[in-house]
């Protein structure tokens, strides 16, 4: 007997079998299955390819006549038919992981109370305390490996969404089927719901969430020890990723966890990766070395200091000591630099602080310390003033500019803005999409930094490795990985990443460096395949349909 993909139940028959995401074809069922699988009559008489569902399914997101219309449509594909959402996902990723991901799932999350239609994950609340086994025992797929889970406190750049955030967690893992070939039963989105610090939520009568205070201190804790055991314990070797946590939290629980469970924050870490592999092909554009990298950033939370730990990690493995490769990264947080004078710094900062002159904004900031590279993640729209910009490429032959504040609204520069004030010579990288730029006849196409080159891959590494850890050297070889994946041609368009049609490759690419590292710096019990390659290869789900395998024994 065949088995449902869950691993528990029996394949379902009839109209069963068209409510099923995981199984419907819909109108792509054949004669043979429909007279089978008790379908006939209930379909229309057409018969379709699957190609034909993805050129209809694109045919209709296009009619759609905003952004978030396009969103719930393919939500909906997603409840209806899974491997036709998926197929439609891969082919058209650069169309529609801007739609799946940000910036729309920014929209989709602020509106998620409204568009909420039906549950996808696990809510836990404080409520469970005592008792999330049991809680995360009624998800009916049993053989999880990924959980992404957030409490809502800081999505994207837009703030605590509580409850509503949950649309991150859904649409990250979707990322993880579509660019790693990650199962999608092996995918469990959750929210923690502590309560909203956003008040205005809590008069909103149609709010999905707790209206109430946000939990603290040990409670706060405390729930999400429990969590974290509970998880780990449910679910046999999985991974857990960290999504979105306010910035006094993120770092924090990092630190309480990383040692303990096998999980990583993509906030801090994936973004590092993804960074750090724009940096590598930048310089492959500029001619320049790590190590005489001078790079200031705007903001210093979460994806900054990320970034700023992980670009420390790389010049010391160029030969730098701490000290030296600290002091070519400089931040600048809202109340200015980050310098030893100040008495504000947590400690996370305070390893940035320089003994040097306070300047309390950028644009001075920057005047002071010439730098060879800015960085935004600070969610200050327009913070890359056009004499920022222009000061930029009077010390820099080609500057190098990243603003990767989400969404497109509170980026620091456009990419038309980095363009023409350094006159086409930015190397230039956002967090959302920008299109194409023509500056002087020339055609720019601006990178995106996205986290979605990093995460996918090392997590498909880190489960065909069974790692019981993920480790920063992990985001690091990730980070060169994807780099080399950019061709001369995407660099000579300014694309510093490979282009996103080429996504299962360099997640591959990744999960098998990945998981090299695993085995080398044993990280896991099992023992290493001889075509690791190949092993991880023919574990990532291809939504690709088969003949339903109750056809040739029933017809
Ligand atoms: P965070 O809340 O942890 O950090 C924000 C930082 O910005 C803080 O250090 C804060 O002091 C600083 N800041 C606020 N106002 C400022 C001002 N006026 N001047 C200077 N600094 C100021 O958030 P985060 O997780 O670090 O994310 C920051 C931004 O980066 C968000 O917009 C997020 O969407 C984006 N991001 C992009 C990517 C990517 O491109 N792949 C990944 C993660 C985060």
């Amino acid at each position: 007997m065949a088995k449902h993909p869950s691993g528990l139940e029996e394949l379902p028959l009839g109209i069963d079998l068209l409510h099923d995401p995981a199984l419907n074809k819909g109108t792509a069922f054949t004669a043979a299955e429909r007279k089978a699988l008790g379908l006939e009559g209930l379909l229309p008489p057409i018969i379709s390819s699957q190609q034909q569902q993805v050129q209809h399914i694109m045919n209709n997101v296009r009619r759609k006549p905003s952004n978030l219309e396009k969103y719930l449509y393919l939500i909906g594909l997603q409840d209806r038919n899974e491997q036709l959402f998926y197929k439609t996902l891969i082919e058209h990723l650069e169309e529609l992981s801007p739609i799946i991901y940000t910036p729309t799932v920014g929209l989709a999350c602020q509106e998620y109370s409204k568009v909420f239609r039906r549950p996808r994950g696990i809510f836990i609340t404080k409520h469970h305390r005592g008792h999330i086994r049991s809680i995360l025992r009624n998800w009916p797929h049993k053989e999880v490996r990924i959980l992404v889970v957030t409490d809502g406190e800081r999505i994207l750049g837009l703030g605590d969404l509580g409850s509503n955030g949950m649309g991150i967690p859904v649409g990250k893992l979707s990322l993880y089927t579509a660019c790693a070939g990650i199962a999608p039963n092996a995918c469990l989105p959750v929210m923690i719901d502590v309560g909203t610090g956003n008040k205005g939520l809590w008069s909103d009568p149609e709010y999905i969430g707790l209206p109430e205070e946000r939990l603290q201190g040990e409670e706060y804790d405390a729930l999400l020890d429990e969590f974290m055991e509970a998880a780990s314990k449910t679910f046999p070797h999985v991974m857990i990723q960290f999504e979105d946590f306010g910035n006094k939290n993120a770092f924090r629980l990092l630190d309480r966890y990383r040692d303990r469970y096998c999980m990583f924050d993509d906030d801090i870490q994936g973004t590092a990766g993804v960074a750090l592999a724009g940096l590598y092909s930048a310089l492959c554009m500029t001619g320049g070395k790590m190590t005489d990298q001078k790079l200031v950033f705007l903001g210093a939370g979460e994806a900054a200091l990320g970034i700023g730990n992980l670009v420390v990690t790389s010049m010391i493995n160029q030969g730098l000591s701490e000290n030296e490769a600290r002091g070519r990264c400089w931040f600048v947080d809202s109340q200015g630099l980050v310098v030893e004078s100040r008495t504000d710094l947590v400690q996370h900062k305070s390893r940035f602080a320089h003994d040097f002159p306070f300047h309390r904004d950028l644009f001075s900031a920057v005047n002071a310390i010439k730098p060879t590279a800015i960085i935004g993640a600070s969610g200050q729209s327009g913070a890359f003033t056009p004499e920022i910009l222009q000061a930029m490429a009077k010390w820099n032959e080609r500057p190098i500019v990243f603003a990767l504040s989400n969404p497109t609204s509170r980026s620091e520069c456009s990419a038309q803005d980095a363009y023409s004030h350094t006159n086409g010579h930015a190397v230039f990288a956002s967090g959302s999409p920008f299109p194409p730029v023509v500056i002087n006849g020339q055609n720019f196409i601006p990178g995106q930094a996205n986290n979605v080159y990093i995460f996918p891959g090392v997590g498909l590494g880190v489960l065909a490795s069974e790692s019981t850890r993920v480790t920063d050297e992990m985001f690091s070889v990730a980070a060169a990985c994807v780099a080399k994946k950019a061709t001369t041609e995407d660099l000579e368009l300014g694309r510093i990443f490979p282009s996103l049609s080429r996504i299962r490759e360099v997640s591959l690419h990744i999960a098998t460096t990945v998981a090299r590292l695993a085995f080398a710096r044993r990280l896991t019990a099992m023992k290493e395949p001889s075509d690791l390659p190949g092993f991880i290869k023919s574990k990532m789900y291809s939504p690709v349909y088969q003949t339903d395998p109750r056809v040739e024994t029933v017809a």
